[in-house]
């Protein structure tokens, strides 16, 4: 029967990943997958992780199955981080998801569990693995536009024009941070008028929140987060670990959904159902890290100045390459490199520069332009400055 199977398209990131390690040239620079590199071009352990595992192997007796919804005290961490130590707990159920991707596919399951109906909204861009999820469980959506090319900046007044369709039960799925691939991000007032918006609608609101403490720092990445829960009665958070805890191959992440307090037993139940279907019990390990080192006050505070280091170290380069563009081209049309937030930002350059940078610079950056910030280093910024105008972009 296997002989039926149709050949997949490859994840085109993943198979850049592929094309750059086979380049044999060492002046190579990597600006494809979504992982934070420091200057030499490593992913490190965190220290406050590296810290963790230390004291956990020591303390922990027993790998036995934990709960189904992973435990409260992760839950608790988390609902923290991101809601803030106020959060409503008796409005909020947690689970702890296969990384944020996991938290993404149990939070669309749940959503259609409630509401087969709906349909799910999605930036256009987005990150493209919420698009091929969806595609892969036959869920329909609809793309919002997000982004102006010309001024590389979030298009808000058309995102809300075609927001203006969504209807009551409708899931409108928006990045909490740092968006991938734009780098271009919601400000609060715009938040705000989103959150009228849904409120209006009845519509359902999914954050996608990976990147909280690579933009603009742990508390105000959560903002716009914050804002959209204590406006709705309802709403979705997918939060991954993977970058800011630096734990990408430990797979957590956590799905926070708030209801009404009346709804909140079932909805919880039903959390613990989805994992029981999907895989039964989400990975531990990287949990038990991440609430260890969010409820340590020592091991928090050298996480939050390692994080720091990470997110400044992004600016710097953005800045850098922003300076350097500005010279090159006499211009500041580059200018946007350093008003975008997070790893990513998309250059807007079509395809064929895109090539051309691969081919005659060894640059590798995803075919929409999009590049990782972090992938650069100070030496080789002014490499990727010169290559960008050299392919005419
Ligand atoms: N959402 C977005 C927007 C992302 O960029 C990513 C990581 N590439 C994720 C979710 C999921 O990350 P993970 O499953 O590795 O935690």
């Amino acid at each position: 029967m296997f002989n039926s199977l149709k050949a997949q398209a490859p994840d085109k990131i993943l198979a850049l990943m592929g094309q750059y390690r086979a380049d044999p040239r060492p002046e190579k620079v990597d600006l494809g997958v979504g992982v934070y590199k420091n200057a030499d071009g490593l992913t490190p352990v965190m220290r406050a992780i590296k810290t963790a595992e230390k004291q956990l192997w020591e303390a922990e007796t027993s790998k036995s199955y934990t709960a189904l919804a992973g435990e409260p005290a992760f839950h608790a961490a988390m609902a923290e981080m991101v809601l803030g130590a106020d959060y409503p707990a008796d409005r909020l159920a947690c689970l702890a998801t296969v990384g944020g991707t996991g938290a993404c596919r149990q939070a669309f399951e749940l959503a259609r569990m409630a509401n087969p109906d709906m349909t799910v909204w999605v930036s256009n861009p987005t990150w493209p693995n919420h698009l091929s999820i969806l595609a892969f469980m036959k869920q329909e959506y609809k793309l919002y536009r997000y982004f102006d090319n010309d001024a590389r900046a979030v298009a808000f007044d058309t995102m809300m024009e075609d927001l203006q369709a969504v209807k009551a039960g409708d899931v409108v799925l928006l990045h909490g941070c740092c968006h991938n691939p734009t780098g271009a991000n919601l400000t609060l007032e715009q938040w705000g008028a989103v959150a009228d918006l849904l409120e209006a609608k009845g519509a359902v609101p999914m954050i996608d929140l990976a990147y909280q403490g690579f933009g603009d720092g742990l508390e105000d990445d959560a903002a716009g987060t914050r804002l959209i829960a204590s406006r709705l009665p309802e709403v979705m958070i997918a939060a991954s670990c993977s970058k800011n805890f630096g734990i990408y191959r430990e797979r957590t992440g956590c799905l926070m959904v708030l209801s009404d307090a009346a709804s909140k037993d079932v909805t919880q139940g039903t959390l613990a159902y989805l994992n029981r279907q999907n895989y039964s019990f989400a990975p531990d390990h990287g949990a038990r890290l991440v609430t260890m080192v969010l409820t340590d006050a020592t091991l928090k505070a050298d996480w939050m100045a390692e994080l720091e280091e990470v997110r400044n170290g992004m600016l710097g380069l953005r800045e850098q390459l922003a300076a350097e563009l500005r010279q090159l081209s006499n211009s500041d049309r580059f200018d946007f490199l350093a008003r975008h937030r997070g790893m990513f930002s998309r250059l807007g350059a079509s395809p064929e520069a895109v090539e051309k940078m691969r081919v005659d610079n060894a640059i590798y950056m995803v075919g929409d332009s999009r590049l990782n910030i972090a992938g650069l280093n100070t030496k080789t910024v002014p490499l990727l400055a010169r290559a960008i105008i050299d392919a005419g972009v």
